[in-house]
């Protein structure tokens, strides 16, 4: 059996094709593609705006400029994510606060947060990122509820969950990153997750100047429209001779501190491109999650695992076990590469550094000890998928 890894890309030859012509057009970045992507991607999630950018962590960190995160503001998340969900909120100066997860979903646990927001004086804390884990989306029609309440914004994390969806109160499925509780949701385009850009991500909004405001970040804080323009046109024009109407066609100003977040055209291309079997690759996610559970329910060794859910968008399939590292060596062995999402953001050094320690955050710290990623992608095969489940049951005898 060829190695099997828990997530991996695949790239069909319309792919290829969609990034040569790119490469043979006029533009290489900021051309035409970046524009259509987010066009595609917009309406793929049900968001009013897009803004593509170089990765998701650029996507993140953006959003935490954006919101205004200011040093000392406080910033509530999940200690089970990637790091760099929390990570924008420091590159801001912001300080973060996590809070534990729900030990059947996952998830931030909307009443550990409650807690911690009713227990603190009021203005303590700015906002809260929440985080699609493995896929499965989080209620933000209660989280809204409560960033209302307490005057916070939201920055929805759905790196794992394009497609996902929760059911709101009006029994309506409300898509992740569509922009109608978070005021922000942001995606990434790493190889591993739904959409394989290379490096890249996305910015989805309904909130018109906080798209203005990410536009002008993700290139420099430098602004073209000369209706925002601050400088006169008189000097714009290097205090031309003649009397000028209209500031001169080089001209440009830098209005904020941004960076260079932009993706490269030829990625838009292939993202485009990409998103278009996006709808067939979680079908396939969706059929693989309903095989791992029935497989597994009931077994002894077994102490939770993702189940089968029509809304979840499985970037991970995670499951719970006794003798998870035996497990993960053994798998090794019979060349299946599974993984473990995630290592509590709490307890790496770095937060260790600003005074998180171990039985901070029991839930999480728990999950971590028994969590496996097993191989969930769309081009995984039934065989290869039987191998896996059957190297399973092996390893545990049944
Ligand atoms: C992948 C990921 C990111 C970062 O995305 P990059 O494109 O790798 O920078 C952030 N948050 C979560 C939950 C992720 O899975």
């Amino acid at each position: 059996m060829k190695p099997i890894p828990y997530g991996r890309q695949y790239i069909s030859q319309k792919d290829i094709d969609a990034v040569t012509n790119t490469l043979q057009s006029d533009y290489l970045t900021q051309g035409p593609q970046i524009a259509a992507f987010e066009k595609v991607f917009a309406e793929y999630v049900g968001a009013d705006y897009a803004i593509a950018v170089a990765n998701g962590t650029a996507a993140l960190h953006l959003c935490a400029m954006a919101l205004n995160v200011q040093p000392g503001q406080k910033v509530i998340t999940t200690p089970i994510t990637f790091a760099a969900s929390a990570n924008c909120i420091r590159y801001c100066g912001g300080e973060i606060e996590f809070a534990d997860i729900d030990a059947e979903t996952y998830l931030l646990d909307f009443n550990a947060v409650k807690k911690i927001l009713e227990e603190s004086p009021e203005k303590t804390y700015a906002g809260i990122v929440v985080v699609d884990f493995a896929g499965r989306a989080v209620n933000l029609e209660a989280f809204r509820k409560l960033a209302d309440k307490h005057g916070l914004w939201i920055i929805e994390d759905s790196c794992h969950a394009p497609g996902g969806y929760f059911i709101d109160s009006n029994s309506k499925k409300q898509f992740c990153g569509n922009g109608s509780f978070a005021e922000l949701a942001i995606f990434s385009f790493h190889p591993v997750k739904h959409i394989a850009c290379g490096e890249g991500g996305m910015i989805t909004t309904n909130n018109k100047s906080l798209y203005e405001k990410l536009m002008l970040l993700r290139t420099h804080g430098i602004s073209r429209n000369t209706s925002v323009f601050q400088n006169d046109k008189q000097w714009a024009a290097g205090n031309a001779s003649e009397k000028v109407d209209n500031y001169p066609g080089w001209y440009m100003e830098m209005q904020e501190l941004g960076y260079n977040y932009r993706l490269t055209d030829f990625q838009a291309a292939l993202g485009i491109s990409q998103l278009q079997r996006a709808d067939e690759g979680l079908r396939k996610r969706r059929e693989i999650a309903a095989k791992y559970e029935k497989a597994f329910s009931g077994k002894r060794w077994l102490f939770g695992q993702s189940g089968s859910m029509e809304s979840h968008a499985y970037h991970l399939y995670v499951i719970e076990v006794e003798n998870r590292l035996g497990l993960y060596n053994f798998l090794k062995t019979k060349n299946i590469f599974a993984q473990v999402h995630y290592i509590p953001a709490h307890l790496m050094p770095y937060y260790k550094q600003q005074g998180f320690k171990q039985g901070d955050y029991p839930k999480a710290e728990n999950y971590y000890s028994r969590c496996l990623s097993l191989p969930m992608y769309p081009t995984l095969s039934e065989e290869e998928q039987e191998y896996v489940i059957e190297s399973i049951f092996s390893f545990y005898h049944g």
